[in-house]
């Protein structure tokens, strides 16, 4: 296209260096604030001195640290595994091939997950548990499979119902710990544990049940339902994003919404006529 000197430019080499630049202000933002941040500063002065010790001749160390040069990048990806997992997932989820507007309307991404289920015995699980200050994690699961998630608790393949979900989340039943994961219109397991986030934009008055439930909602495109044991207050999550002290019919339209998509004003119109 053009050429500094001799460098000659392509429109190529611009897009080349645009996606670059992308890719590392996203593994800035990725590591900013976390341990991973030291440790791969760690490993970059390592190998600056390695490069130093190398010009300088000095055989010994440079084979020392050659080898540790060797197996860095081995390292590095044991090191950062949860990083780069992190970082997959989130390249996965912001991918248009799970763009559901997009391919909504094609039959086999049609999710059956939602279609069925009904939403009321969780609003009115809801309303009972915070009316009892009892705390409550019920993860949506949308087009993300979650299987990961629900293996780490215990399986239970139930159908829902509002009394089911009361004795699960009761602080005696043994099951109450972490979260329910819901997979169509099935209970699928409970006492699941969820990625908690890293994010400092989160407000202190939010304990770990929240953090795990905007965790969870930051590398899938789960639903997450909160009952605060603190302050009884229904919170629901999506990408990351917290709708605070919802009451039973907000909760009942955000719900339409997020997992059905149906618009809350049609509910609104629904419900007027
Ligand atoms: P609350 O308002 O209900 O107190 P909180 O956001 O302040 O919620 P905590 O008080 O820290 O959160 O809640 C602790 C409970 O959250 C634990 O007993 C556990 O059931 C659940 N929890 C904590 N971490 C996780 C996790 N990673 N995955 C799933 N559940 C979790
Ligand atoms: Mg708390």
């Amino acid at each position: 296209m053009f050429s500094i000197g001799f460098l000659e430019i392509e429109w190529l080499d611009i897009i080349d260096v645009l996606l670059v630049t992308v890719l590392l202000y996203q593994l800035y933002k990725l590591l900013t604030g976390s341990v991973a941040l030291k440790i791969f500063l760690g490993l970059l002065s390592i190998y600056l001195l390695y490069l130093v010790v190398k010009a300088a001749g000095m055989e010994l160390l440079t084979i020392i640290l050659g080898q540790f040069m060797g197996v860095g990048v081995l390292a590095a990806i044991i090191v950062f595994q949860p990083e780069i997992r992190r970082f997959l997932l989130m390249i996965g989820k912001t991918t248009a091939f799970n763009n559901e507007r997009l391919f909504k309307s094609f039959p086999w991404r049609r999710s059956e997950n939602v279609d069925k289920l009904s939403i009321t015995p969780f609003i009115e699980a809801a309303k009972s548990l915070a009316g009892k200050n009892t705390g409550a994690l019920i993860v949506f699961a949308r087009s993300s499979e979650l299987r990961y998630f629900a293996e780490s608790g215990d399986a239970i393949d139930a159908m829902v119902s509002k009394r089911l979900l009361i004795s699960i989340f009761n602080k005696n039943s043994p099951l109450h710990d972490g979260a329910v994961i819901i997979q169509g219109n099935r209970i699928k397991a409970a006492r699941c544990i969820l990625p908690v986030t890293e994010s400092n934009n989160v407000p202190a008055s939010m304990g770990l049940r929240h953090r795990a439930a905007i965790g969870l909602s930051e590398v899938t495109d789960s639903v997450v339902l909160v009952v605060s044991e603190e302050t009884g207050q229904i919170s629901l999550v999506r990408n990351g994003e917290v709708f605070r002290n919802l009451s039973a019919a907000d909760l009942r339209s955000k719900l339409n919404h997020f997992l059905f998509d149906i618009e809350p004003k049609v509910v609104e119109k629904v419900a007027a006529a």
